[in-house]
């Protein structure tokens, strides 16, 4: 069974959906089964988001100040539970929220979801990967198409409705990407993140 809160370095993360829109090239979820105190994060059925709520109020966070919605898989796809979870993290536990996400939830979902997220999360992580989108397409391999123009208009909607939104890259990318990436962070004022890779 897997957990779906685990801790991560100094962090308590939530595994909320084993489902995802994108197959990047370099995903975890291809190289480990668990990552920090979970063994493994593939659950054999989706949590439901009752089941996810119980975790929240279940566990000790005595120590921590922030659930980090990240696991294996985009917690976007399972919005109503990400929606709920954050809600209980905040209200009943009284935690910061934060979301790591692809960035691809608006065109999961088929509308707007910035607004939604506003009211519970309070900082998001996207996951720019590359910095334009030929190479885009070519490294996370989106269900959609055109993914990058979607997720940099996910992020720039982010901005000014939620408390902090970054861009996140790994230092792997050549030096001519991330001068890109650093140069689409400054046209947007969205802080970028340059996150070395282990
Ligand atoms: S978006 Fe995240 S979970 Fe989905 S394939 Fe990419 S790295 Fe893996």
């Amino acid at each position: 069974m897997a957990d779906i809160l685990y801790k991560y370095k100094d962090s308590v993360y939530a595994n909320i959906t084993n489902k995802c829109n994108c197959s990047c090239t370099f995903c975890i979820r291809s190289q480990k089964d668990g990552i920090g105190s979970a063994d493994t994060l593939w659950h054999e059925t989706n949590p439901t988001k009752e089941e996810v709520v119980e975790a929240i109020r279940n566990y000790d966070f005595d120590g921590f100040e922030e659930l980090v919605f990240c696991g294996y898989g985009e917690p976007t796809c399972a919005l109503d539970t990400l929606l709920l979870a954050a809600k209980v993290a905040k209200e009943e536990k009284h935690l910061k929220t934060r979301l790591n996400t692809n960035g691809l939830g608006n065109e999961e979902n088929g509308r707007n979801i910035v607004p939604e997220l506003s009211k519970v999360i309070d900082s998001v992580s996207i996951s720019l990967n590359a910095p334009d989108t030929a190479r885009y397409q070519e490294v996370t391999r989106p269900r959609f198409d055109d993914g990058f123009s979607k997720m940099v208009d996910f992020a720039t909607k982010c901005k000014g409705q939620i408390g902090e939104v970054k861009w996140s890259i790994v230092d792997v990318l050549p030096e001519t990407d991330i001068e890109k990436c650093r140069q689409l962070s400054d046209q947007t004022g969205i802080q970028l993140r340059i996150r070395h890779f282990t």
